[in-house]
């Protein structure tokens, strides 16, 4: 059985970028439907009893999969989200990462810049993240709906769910405004990092 991630921190930890209001939808029914539906359709298959990743890996790019990835890949996304934000979080971070950061991207603030701009002009749902390619390079991309970097070779550091349920009660039509207030207050840099 797929459970759903407990939060790593208290509903309203995130407050006001994120609030309570916010994470009682997104995570309590949106997160969970995708566990509910998941559960469901992996009954009597022969993916019953594998893991989250395999089931994403397995079903990727498979019309006939759909449910099956769209449900899996989501909430390996939205486990990896929760974990990808911290209360007090953003800054600028230090050590490996700062560097890798540095090379890949020129300074912090391109970076930034580069990650803003490309989550923000992703249309429609979706996701935005840091990802390292297969060598070493750090990259920023962007995916549709419920598409995972790794079906790509893409190593995920941090991810920014910019489906509307994300940031509407909060933000309405104001994405930019979420995006870059998650970006500067609440990224978690110890999670990039151990990712790295
Ligand atoms: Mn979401």
């Amino acid at each position: 059985m797929f459970t759903l991630m407990a939060l790593p921190y208290a509903p309203d930890a995130l407050a006001p970028i994120i609030t309570a209001n916010t994470i009682g939808f997104h995570h309590g029914k949106h997160h969970k439907t995708y566990v509910d539906n998941l559960n469901n359709l992996v009954k009597g298959t022969d993916l019953e009893g594998k893991s989250l990743e395999e089931v994403v890996m397995a079903t990727a790019g498979k019309a006939d999969k759909a449910p099956l990835f769209n449900n899996s890949a989501q909430i390996w996304n939205h486990d990896f989200y929760w974990k990808s934000l911290k209360p007090n979080g953003g800054g600028v971070p230090t050590g490996k990462i700062a560097d890798r950061i540095n090379e890949s991207f020129g300074s912090f603030e391109e970076f930034k810049k580069q990650l803003s701009a490309t989550t923000v002009s992703q249309f429609g749902s979706g996701w935005g993240w840091l990802v390292a390619d297969a060598a070493g390079k750090l990259k920023v991309v962007k995916t549709g709906n419920a598409e995972v970097p790794m079906t790509q070779g893409l190593k995920p550091l941090l991810t920014i769910d910019v489906w509307e349920h994300a940031y509407y009660l909060d933000h309405q039509n104001r994405r930019a405004d979420y995006v870059n207030a998650v970006i500067d207050k609440l990224l978690n840099w110890e999670f990039a990092a151990a990712n790295l």
